[in-house]
């Protein structure tokens, strides 16, 4: 029986295992078809293109970083050209994006006291893309907070003084940069934004008019009955479902590489679309 899970992260973004690793702990889990999708990165697959068998059906992926109505939204992209121009302009412009956000961040951060953030994340990340995680890790080295979810409560999440936005592409460039390099859009963790369900349903009209394909209807860690509202707007847009733990770390045990609710059975699953080897 096939055992999907089409969000998930290495070391190559905000992940704590290799591409190697993590492969072998899909296995473990007895998982068929994985998909990495490493922050605004696909890395990991460039790594993984050079090894012979893996002893999984590997999909190309990549979590892409996006603003709507000055929120930060994800988008998934599943079965894209990882040589594609399109993927490579997302990435180079990301990368930039990262790079001056994090300057922005650490220099709020340092008017609240904080020094050393910039070189402290940088050195995190190494050179891997580097995150909001990576700032949170420095912070907790650093003696400056106790763990990295304080860190997020107090500093860097939604609506703190780190939580910059505005500088990440439009949700209707990244749609575009996935569906160019053949891939299938996906809104991410489509419950976990902070906004209300209405200006949910319209950050999806939006995806779905700019050319996404899917919601991702089951996540890891996701509040009851989310994936039951999220498969009937699924129907109501003509969008495809995806399932995937977003899985980070074996150190996270609420979040297991592929576990996540039951797809609802009305649902058209995304991976129908996926040529299998
Ligand atoms: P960034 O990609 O730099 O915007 O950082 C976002 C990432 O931070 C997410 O993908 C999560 O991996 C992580 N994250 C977000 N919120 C929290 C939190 N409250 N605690 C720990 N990690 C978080
Ligand atoms: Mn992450
Ligand atoms: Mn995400
Ligand atoms: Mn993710």
């Amino acid at each position: 029986m096939s055992h999907f899970d089409l969000h998930c992260h290495t070391s190559c973004s905000d992940g704590k295992l290799t591409p190697l690793e993590l492969i072998a702990l899909a296995k473990e889990n007895n998982i068929t078809d994985l998909a990495i999708t490493d922050h605004d990165t696909v890395a990991a697959h460039r790594i993984l293109k050079n090894e012979v068998d893996l002893g999984l059906n590997l999909i190309t992926g990549i979590e892409l970083s996006c603003q709507w109505s000055k929120i930060g939204i994800h988008i998934v992209g599943l079965n894209i050209d990882i040589d594609s121009p399109a993927i490579l302009t997302a990435e180079a412009q990301l990368n930039k994006v990262r790079q001056q956000r994090l300057e922005r961040i650490a220099y709020k951060l340092e008017k609240r006291g904080f020094d050393g953030i910039l070189a402290g994340a940088q050195a995190e990340a190494g050179d891997n893309q580097v995150g909001r995680p990576h700032i949170a890790r420095f912070m907790v080295k650093a003696g400056m907070v106790r763990s990295v979810s304080a860190a997020f409560d107090k500093y860097l999440g939604a609506g703190k003084v780190g939580d910059v936005s505005s500088l990440w592409p439009a949700l209707e460039q990244v749609v575009e940069w996935i569906n160019a390099a053949g891939g299938v859009a996906v809104v991410a963790h489509p419950g976990r934004y902070n906004m209300t369900r209405s200006k949910r349903i319209r950050m999806i009209e939006a995806f779905q008019q700019a050319g996404g394909q899917a919601l991702e209807v089951c996540t890891g860690n996701q509040p009851h009955g989310m994936s039951e509202d999220l498969a009937n707007i699924c129907e109501k847009y003509e969008l495809m479902a995806s399932v995937g733990s977003d899985f980070h770390s074996p150190s996270y045990p609420w979040v297991k590489l592929g576990r996540y609710p039951r797809l609802p059975k009305r649902c058209k699953p995304v991976w129908d679309v996926f040529a299998r080897p």
